[in-house]
C-alpha cells in the first residue's frame, strides 16, 4: 500500500467500523470524530434481561456490582501496578476488616477453596507446588470431611488431588486422624447435615494440630460472619465476593493464618507452574473486592431491610386481594439470609405455582423467581429486586392472577 493510501486507510477504517457496528450514520461520526458512542452491549447482542427475583444465583449473574465497586474498577484500570503488590496491600486491608491475620482476593469462593487447600498441602515447598495435583508422594494428603458436608462444593478441594476421608461422629473423626491428615474441611451451609458442629470440630483439630478450612460462601449477611469464623479459630475462611456483598461476581476472599495465605498465593497467579495459574484475578477486581467489602461493613442494614419491607408490601398488597392467594414474608436462617416473599395459590386457583413461574419468565417484563418452595409457595427473593421493580412484579402477578381467580 502506498504511504498516502495507508494514511487514508488508518484514518477512515476504524471510524467506519464503529459506525457500522453502532448503526450511527457515518456522517454523524465524521463530523465529531472525538465523540464516542455509548453502546448497550446487552441490547446489541439481543440478550434477554429480567427482574431478578431468584436471589444471588450464579447462573443468573448473581449480583449487580455497587457503584463503589465500579468506581474502584474504573479508577484502577488506567495504570500499571505489580499484581503481587496489589494483593499484599488489598489483602492487608481485607484482613483488617475481617479480623484475620492475612487475606487474598481469589477468583471466587471456589478458587479460595482450591488455593487454600493447595497451600495447606504444599506450604512453601516448590517441589510440592509443582507436583500438585499428584499428591501420591506427600506425607500429608488426606482431607477429613463430614459425610453431610461432602457435597458439590467439596469438589473444589478434589481439584488438588487430595484423598477425601469421610466421617460422621466425633469418634469417627478421632479414628480418621492420622499422620496423613493435611486438612479438615467444614461446609457452613451444610452444618445441619452433619453431626459435628464448629466448636467440636475445631477442638479436635487443635488437639491434633491440624489446619481447618471453612466455606461460608453465601453466608453474609449477617455482616458479623465476615469475622466470626476467623475469631472462632478456623485457619482458613473462604467467601464469595459476588453474592450479597455486591463485589465482582468472579471475585472471592481467602483469609486466615499468615503462613497458609502465603502458601496459597504460591499456588496461584501470577506465578505459573502451579494448579492455580488459571484462577486469575485482575487488579481491578482486587480493588473492586476491597471496595465492596469496605462498603458492606459500613452499610445501614436497618435501612436496607426497611426498603425490602416496603417493596414487599407493594407485592403483598396486590396479590392478597385475590381469592385463594396468601403470602408469607420471611428471612431464612443461614444461607441467603435476606428477605423472601412466598406466594401460595390454593386449589381454587386454576394455575399451578410452576405454571405461574413459566408465565412470569416468559412475560414482559420477564421475571425470574427463585422457584417453588418445598411447601408449594412461589419464592420471590427480594435482594436483587431493584427500586421500583416491585411495582412491575406486582403488576405481572395481578395480570396472571386475574386470569385464574377473582378479587375477594
Ligand atoms: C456460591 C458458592 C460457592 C462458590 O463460590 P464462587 O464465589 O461462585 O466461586 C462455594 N460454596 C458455596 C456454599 C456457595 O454457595
Amino acid at each position: 500500500m502506498k504511504r498516502r493510501n495507508l494514511i487514508k486507510y488508518l484514518t477512515v477504517a476504524p471510524i467506519a467500523g464503529a459506525a457500522v457496528a453502532s448503526g450511527v450514520p457515518f456522517q454523524a461520526l465524521a463530523a465529531a470524530p472525538a465523540a464516542r458512542v455509548k453502546r448497550d452491549f446487552i441490547k446489541e447482542l439481543g440478550l434477554r434481561t429480567f427482574i431478578n427475583a431468584s436471589g444471588t444465583l450464579t447462573t443468573h449473574s448473581a449480583t449487580l456490582m455497587s457503584d463503589e465497586v465500579k468506581e474502584a474498577i474504573m479508577s484502577s484500570s488506567r495504570q500499571f501496578v505489580m499484581i503481587n503488590e496489589v494483593q499484599d496491600k488489598v489483602g492487608a486491608k481485607i484482613a483488617e476488616i475481617c479480623h484475620a491475620e492475612a487475606a487474598m482476593v481469589t477468583a471466587g469462593c471456589w478458587s479460595a477453596l482450591v488455593l487454600g487447600t493447595a497451600g495447606a498441602l504444599t506450604g512453601a515447598d516448590k517441589t510440592k507446588i509443582a507436583a500438585l495435583p499428584d499428591v501420591s508422594k506427600f506425607d500429608k494428603n488426606e482431607v477429613i470431611v463430614q459425610k453431610g458436608h461432602a457435597i458439590s462444593y467439596f469438589h473444589a478441594l478434589l481439584n488438588t488431588g487430595i484423598i477425601p476421608v469421610e466421617v460422621e461422629t466425633v469418634a469417627d473423626l478421632e479414628k480418621a486422624i492420622s499422620p496423613k491428615t493435611a486438612l479438615m474441611f467444614f461446609l457452613n451451609t451444610a452444618k445441619g447435615n452433619g453431626k459435628i458442629m464448629h466448636q467440636e470440630w475445631l477442638a479436635v483439630a487443635k488437639k491434633h494440630n491440624i489446619p481447618t478450612i471453612i466455606d461460608i460462601a453465601a453466608e453474609v449477611p449477617p455482616v458479623e460472619n465476615l469475622w466470626k469464623f476467623n475469631e472462632m479459630g478456623f485457619d482458613l475462611v473462604c467467601l464469595s465476593g459476588g453474592k450479597a456483598i455486591r463485589g465482582p461476581q468472579s471475585a472471592g476472599i481467602l483469609m486466615g493464618k499468615k503462613n497458609l495465605i502465603a502458601a496459597a498465593r504460591l499456588n496461584g497467579p501470577p506465578s505459573g507452574g502451579n494448579i492455580g495459574r488459571g484462577m486469575k484475578v485482575n487488579k481491578e477486581e482486587m480493588f473492586g473486592m476491597y471496595a465492596a467489602l469496605d462498603r458492606y461493613v459500613h452499610l445501614d442494614f436497618e435501612k436496607e431491610i426497611k426498603a425490602w419491607d416496603a417493596q414487599t408490601a407493594v407485592i403483598v398488597n396486590t396479590v392478597s386481594k385475590f381469592k385463594g392467594v396468601t403470602t408469607k414474608y420471611e428471612t431464612p436462617e443461614g444461607t441467603n439470609h435476606t428477605p423472601h416473599l412466598y406466594v401460595y395459590l390454593d386449589s381454587s386457583v386454576k394455575m399451578t405455582t410452576k405454571e405461574l413461574i413459566t408465565n412470569l419468565r416468559n412475560g414482559t417484563p420477564a421475571i425470574e423467581p427463585r422457584g417453588v418452595n418445598p411447601d408449594g409457595g412461589l419464592i420471590i427473593s427480594m435482594i436483587n429486586i431493584q427500586p421500583g421493580e416491585e411495582k412491575e412484579v406486582a403488576n405481572r402477578l395481578r395480570e396472571e392472577l386475574s386470569k385464574v381467580t377473582t378479587l375477594s
